[in-house]
């Protein structure tokens, strides 16, 4: 892979890994990308990019026009961090207490400047549109469904999209692609069960929520098991029971949140009504009742056929069969570039982070991981290719 680099993304790697350096040092949480947006619209405009500022709150599009081709391509990347107090101690480690680049949004970010300043020079050659999409909140608000919200797609019209996610485990420069349902949906289920309160030692005077909770999270239990076809994806768990705050008192409410995930949008629809079912059903047979909220979804990330199996073909091309490998399944997690494929073609994929415990090798999200700088020249590059390939 490495040695399949476009020279001139290779001579601006310095350049970039030091800015990549600096957005660790400086991590943002979702929809306070303030500065992080602001360094990525100026860059664009030095190169000579049509920038749109504030898309989604903090989201920057910049766009870019050669020839006369009507043929258009979105690429996107994610700039925000978490709230995660880093353990690491590089000289680039976060400088905010409590936040960091967990899961490498700094080094998403920088991949696609790097491609982006390359795509804008004369080295770059190609015939139509190309859209750079810097979106806000991943990780929290779904900061994808905020710019579409907003008419990314109409107003930046796009026949195909793409975007990348390191991947801790894989080695380091290595693509992964899954063509069709690839990541979960993920729905946050909030249940409030209304009993009714009193006095421990006379129970039969009161309608107990906790019992009650009790037996709604056991009913939970039977959906994946009796309710969805054996050999679908899907999973109700249930993270939290709050109930009650003395071993006496029998309280008045209690409260319950799952993540709900499914491989298919039928399944997300089957789960989510069969909770409200066994909730409603369950809490009424104790003599309570019940609220059942759904919030903060994301949808199920599809990628379509076409345009995976065009990026996995050019992956081969540019850098030769060993870049990609095969072994790639779908996973329970979730990610909000969904939003996006539900509105134009395209796929999303892995780029392998390093499979080193000592460099690239630690699961995202841990307070000791940090994106594998060697990376950011092959992903820019691929970038790069994408935009060759289809737009001439
Ligand atoms: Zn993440
Ligand atoms: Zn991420």
């Amino acid at each position: 892979m490495f040695d399949s680099v476009i020279p001139a993304i290779k001579d601006s790697e310095t350049e970039m890994i030091a800015l990549r350096h600096h957005l660790h040092m400086n991590p943002e949480l979702s929809l306070e990308e303030f500065k992080t947006a602001d360094l990525v619209a100026s860059l664009l405009e030095t190169w000579g990019y049509n920038v749109t500022r504030e898309i989604g709150k903090t989201g920057v599009v910049g766009s870019l026009k050669k020839g006369n081709s009507v043929k258009s391509i979105g690429l996107r990347a994610d700039m925000d961090a978490l709230p995660i107090h880093e353990t690491n101690s590089f000289p680039w480690s976060s400088t905010v207490p409590g936040k960091m680049h967990a899961c490498g949004h700094d080094g998403h970010t920088t991949i696609l400047l790097a491609a982006a300043k390359y795509i804008a020079s004369p080295d770059c050659l190609f015939d139509g549109h190309v859209h750079v999409i810097f979106q806000p909140a991943e990780e929290a608000y779904g900061g994808a469904d905020l710019m579409v919200k907003e008419g990314l797609f109409e107003r930046f019209p796009c026949d195909c999209i793409f975007a990348l996610h390191n991947m801790p485990g894989i080695p380091a420069g290595k693509f992964g692609f899954y063509s069709g349902n690839f990541m979960a949906s993920a729905d946050t289920v909030k249940i409030t069960i209304n009993g009714y309160g009193g006095h421990g030692a006379y129970p039969n005077r009161t309608v107990d929520p906790v019992v009650t909770g009790a037996a709604v999270v056991m009913a939970l239990q039977s959906i994946v098991s009796r309710n969805v076809p054996p050999g679908e994806t899907a999973v109700v768990s249930v993270g939290t029971f709050h109930s009650g705050i003395a071993s006496n008192v029998i309280p008045d409410h209690a409260s319950l949140e799952l993540t709900v995930r499914a491989m298919k949008q039928e399944i997300r629809d089957l789960l989510i009504s069969r909770i409200k079912e066994l909730a409603d059903f369950t809490a009424r047979s104790y003599g309570a009742s019940c609220v059942v909220e759904v919030y903060d979804s994301y949808p199920v990330l599809i990628n379509t056929d076409e345009y995976t199996r065009f990026a996995q073909e050019l992956a081969i091309k540019t850098f030769g069969a060993d870049a990609v490998i095969d072994e790639i399944h779908p996973v329970n997690g979730s990610e909000d570039f969904a939003f996006m494929l539900q509105k134009r073609p395209g796929s999303y994929f892995l780029l392998g982070n390093g499979d080193k415990e000592a460099k690239g090798g630690c699961m995202v999200h841990n307070p000791g991981y940090d994106f594998n700088d060697e990376i950011i020249s092959v992903g820019a590059s691929f970038f790069a290719r994408l935009v060759e390939s289809h737009c001439r």
